[in-house]
């Protein structure tokens, strides 16, 4: 079968196995060149939800500069008649093979890790495959939506600002037509319902779980990831509905560090860069927000992708050399301050005032997010072959 791109607004509903692979394999050297082991490196990490995006990257950022074993649960789709897999089923089974060619174990669990079945299913393995105990439990869920394990309730999140209508710029990074968009106000309802899917009940369900069970080792540190943005997105993101279960992600891992006590255990939560993920291509006004962003960055040097922000994680911040990590104020890691620097976002508003249907793909780097965006999927990569016929 040959693959092509068949884009649905800001899904493409096909992937390219070769170019996931190749997706993978580039982010596999970029963390192999930059290796390093001190006391603190952990050496068993589980990742929950580590197919795609941050949580992939986290993954190939434990298993190639840590040298560590790697446990990942994920929720993706297998290939069936006349339908490819979702991207992250073909990342994940590049990852698996690389891993076990350079000698490290990577276990990986396909399922809802929202369910009580997929925890115990986690525990199981840790225990048959990774000697009993991780040190490092990585968070990185984006859900549309989550089945409570306890009422069986299905909750569904939006991404709506709280309050009052938010009218705002937007492009449609396909065409580069740069438009207003009005995003009506979540209901109470919709704004509880996203917490429940991205706030942080579940991550302290699997703190629970996992401590409960024994297999947290002395010192474990768990991470969950946020954002925070600039003021021209937090309507829709930081004092939006998604802002809200941010907030409640920061409020639960105050409560993990109290349940991990006895072990000395801590949880933190990343304040990471805003990227092109399969999640954030889904939020309004962000993605051009992105392409200015990018721009930007990139003409400082200092942009960086999925990778690049989880092998910094590791080396400059949970794996600091002294043991300890630097936070702000709040207890969070920053990895958005090079994103937020005064320069940076006063350029990224100057931009902003002027951008339109004509300029944008001149003072933005949309063509940077379409790479980005086909990327995801595996396509666009220079040293794949696209006319060859592949197996799905
Ligand atoms: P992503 O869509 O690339 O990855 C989501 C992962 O969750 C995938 O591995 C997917 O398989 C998994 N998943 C979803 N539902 C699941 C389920 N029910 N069971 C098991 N696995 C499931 O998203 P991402 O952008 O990498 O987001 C990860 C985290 O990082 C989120 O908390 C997000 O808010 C945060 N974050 C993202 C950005 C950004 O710009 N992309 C910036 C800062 C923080």
């Amino acid at each position: 079968m040959i693959i092509t791109p068949k884009m649905r607004g800001f899904i493409c509903t096909t992937a390219h196995p070769a170019g996931c692979a190749e997706n993978v394999r580039l982010q596999v050297e970029y963390a192999k060149a930059r290796r390093f082991s001190n006391v603190n490196t952990p050496k068993k990490v589980l990742v929950i939800g580590s197919s795609t995006g941050y949580g992939l990257a986290s993954r190939i950022a434990a298993a190639f500069c840590c040298g560590a074993d790697t446990l990942g649960v994920f929720f993706e789709k297998t290939a069936a008649k006349g339908r490819t897999a979702t991207a992250g089923w073909y990342n994940n089974v590049a990852l698996e093979r690389l891993c076990k060619d350079a000698g490290l174990v990577a276990e990986s669990i396909n399922g809802d890790a929202f369910s009580n079945d997929v925890k115990a299913e986690t525990i199981a393995l840790i225990k048959e495959k990774l000697g009993g105990k991780i040190d490092l439990v990585v968070y990185s869920l984006a859900s549309p939506k989550r089945q409570d394990p306890l009422t069986g309730e299905v909750y569904s999140s939006v991404i709506k600002p709280i309050g009052s209508p938010f009218t705002g710029k937007t492009v449609d990074f396909h065409t580069g037509e740069v438009s207003d968009v009005t995003v009506g106000p979540a209901t109470e309802q919709e704004t509880a319902h996203t917490v429940k899917v991205m706030g942080g009940e579940d991550w302290l369900l699997w703190a629970k779980a996992l401590s409960e069970a024994g297999v947290l080792a002395q010192n474990a540190v768990t991470v969950a990831f946020s954002y925070i943005g600039p003021s021209l997105t937090h309507a829709v993101y930081k004092d939006g509905t998604i802002g809200m279960a941010k907030v409640d992600l920061e409020e639960n891992a105050g409560q993990i560090t109290e349940l991990l006590s006895p072990i000395g255990g801590r949880a933190f939560v990343s304040v990471n860069k805003a990227l092109v993920t399969q999640a954030s291509a889904a939020i309004p006004v962000v993605p051009l927000y992105m392409a200015i962003l990018f721009k930007l960055m990139k003409a400082e040097s200092i942009h960086e992708d999925c990778v690049a922000q989880m092998t910094r994680m590791l080396r400059e911040r949970l794996c600091a050399e002294d043991g300890v990590i630097p936070t702000d104020e709040k207890n969070r890691i920053r990895l958005d301050d090079l994103e937020m620097r005064e320069d940076i976002q006063s350029g990224v508003e100057e931009i902003w005032r002027r951008v339109n249907t004509e300029n944008s793909e001149v003072l933005t780097d949309l063509e940077g997010y379409r790479e980005d965006f086909l990327r995801l999927f595996g396509f666009g990569l220079e040293s794949v072959d696209y006319s060859l016929d592949i197996e799905p």
